[in-house]
């Protein structure tokens, strides 16, 4: 009977544990274990409601690796996704528990920084892109590649009120950036929206 028991229990905590992999695996991006876009989008729905009933602010951070294609062409894909791999490390090593930290596509990567205003995360992305820049990448392979980042920041609630406003400004901030010559962090701020809507014809 306690044999009986036993291997009931044990059946169980099998099922449970498979569950939680599951589960662990359908919010992670394979490549770098960082969380995919799917739950990034669902954190930060999450975050703008915790945000907006406790009155606090957050900020959004999108990174996208400079030239990164020429990456692939000169080394090939796979040490393209090697490096990807050690950049996501940088970031979650960056990070507060708290954060979220996401590949959002490609060589995009997202951070959501709760109770952070703007300036606390264009401090934060500054550290971030100093770090890259100094980083020798993929030095285990004999590589040791330097690289840079571009990022783009906007904060609630003074960028908007909503998901799809807070990422159109973070990633029209990112746009800057590029335009301005690639490895800087910029902040979202109303001339920005000018500029940009007149170079687009947004
Ligand atoms: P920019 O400075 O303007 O961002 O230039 P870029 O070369 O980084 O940007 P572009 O959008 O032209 O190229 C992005 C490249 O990222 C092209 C694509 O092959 C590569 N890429 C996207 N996803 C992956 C991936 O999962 N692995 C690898 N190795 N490369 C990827
Ligand atoms: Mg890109
Ligand atoms: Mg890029």
């Amino acid at each position: 009977m306690i044999s009986l028991v036993a291997n009931h229990s044990s059946l169980i905590i099998e099922k449970a544990k498979l569950f939680e992999e599951t589960q662990r695996l359908s919010i992670t991006d394979s490549l770098t274990g960082l969380y995919n876009v799917r739950h990034f989008y669902r954190s930060l729905h999450a975050e703008l409601e915790r945000a907006k009933r406790y009155k606090d602010s957050f900020s959004l951070v999108i990174f996208d690796i400079d030239d990164f294609k020429q990456v692939n062409d000169t080394y090939g894909h796979q040490i393209g996704d090697d490096l990807l791999k050690e950049f996501a490390d940088i970031l979650f090593h960056f990070s507060r528990k708290s954060d979220i930290v996401a590949r959002y596509g490609g060589e995009e990567f997202v951070m959501i920084l709760p109770k952070t205003p703007k300036e606390s995360a264009y401090f934060l992305a500054n550290r971030i892109l100093k770090k890259v820049q100094e980083h020798k990448f993929l030095a285990d392979k004999k590589l040791s590649l330097n690289i840079s980042i571009s990022g783009g920041i906007s904060t609630f609630p003074e960028d908007g009120d909503n998901e799809k406003d807070l990422l159109y400004c973070a990633d029209m901030a990112l746009y800057k950036a590029k335009q301005e010559g690639k490895k800087r962090v910029i902040c979202f701020d109303k001339t920005i929206f000018s500029e940009v809507s007149n170079e687009t014809g947004f």
